[in-house]
């Protein structure tokens, strides 16, 4: 891991009030996904620092699909050459944006991938967690690692910029039955990849402290084969 200094050229993230003011399409999540997400947010669990392993590890997967991608077609890249994934906190907002510059997501994806397909895995991974004998940090296994962000978060948004749409679109969540689509007011910033703004809940604020996010970033980073920078707060 690389640790940044220097405030300039550091990531601003999309916060949901600013996706609120936007010309947005509403989708309904998968039902079983919603009652997830909310088992997720409103139980009190021990671990949920492994909301960034899952993020740290969608981003790696997404790195690798464009990583492949180039070795048929040498001009995926041009959209975007450095192949990393970045960390900062912001807190004057009380946020986490991460950023990869993967394959990204079309629109299309945005709504399918996050939210509309049931994955084969969340039926029995909910009613594990319903009994209480499942056990949270298993998330992953199950196909459904994304929505662990709502361990920490209380309003997520995703901007993505594929490839495959002209456009760079946002998906934004307040963790209820429904998440909107919009594009992205600030036109294409990423070139290509995924930036998730992360807005934190207020019992969850430590990992605004960049002593936290280093451990975890070190400890959850072992198997990466891509850079990741974090960048220290402001204050
Ligand atoms: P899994 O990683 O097991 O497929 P997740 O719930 O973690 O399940 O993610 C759901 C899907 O959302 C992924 O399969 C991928 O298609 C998409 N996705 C999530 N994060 C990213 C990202 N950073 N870049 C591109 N696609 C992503
Ligand atoms: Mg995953």
């Amino acid at each position: 891991i690389v640790i940044n200094d220097h405030a300039e050229g550091r990531t601003q993230g999309l916060a949901a009030d600013q996706v609120e003011q936007l010309e947005t399409e509403k989708f309904t999540f998968q039902t079983e996904i919603s009652r997830l997400m909310s088992l997720i947010i409103n139980s009190l669990y021990k671990s949920r620092e492994i909301f960034l392993r899952e993020l740290i590890s969608n981003a790696s997967d997404a790195l690798d699909k464009i990583r492949f991608m180039a070795l048929t077609d040498p001009s995926a890249l041009a959209t975007q050459e450095d192949l990393t994934i970045s960390i900062a906190a912001d807190p004057e907002t009380n946020s986490l944006i991460i950023t990869d510059t993967g394959i990204g997501m079309t629109r299309e994806q945005l709504m399918k991938n996050l939210g509309t397909i049931a994955k084969s895995g969340t039926s029995e991974f909910l009613e594990k967690l319903e009994s209480a004998k499942g056990d949270v940090t298993q998330i992953g296994q199950f196909g459904v690692g994304f929505y662990s962000v709502f361990l920490v978060a209380d309003k997520v948004t995703v901007a993505s910029k594929s490839n495959d749409d002209p456009d760079q679109h946002v998906w934004m969540s307040e963790a209820v039955d429904d998440f909107v689509i919009a594009k992205d007011p600030r036109g294409n910033t990423l070139g290509r990849g995924t930036q998730i703004t992360i807005h934190l809940k207020d019992g969850a604020l430590e990992f605004l402290n960049q002593d936290t996010l280093k451990g975890l970033v070190a400890k959850y980073s072992e198997f990466i084969n891509f850079p990741i920078l974090v960048w220290s707060s402001r204050n």
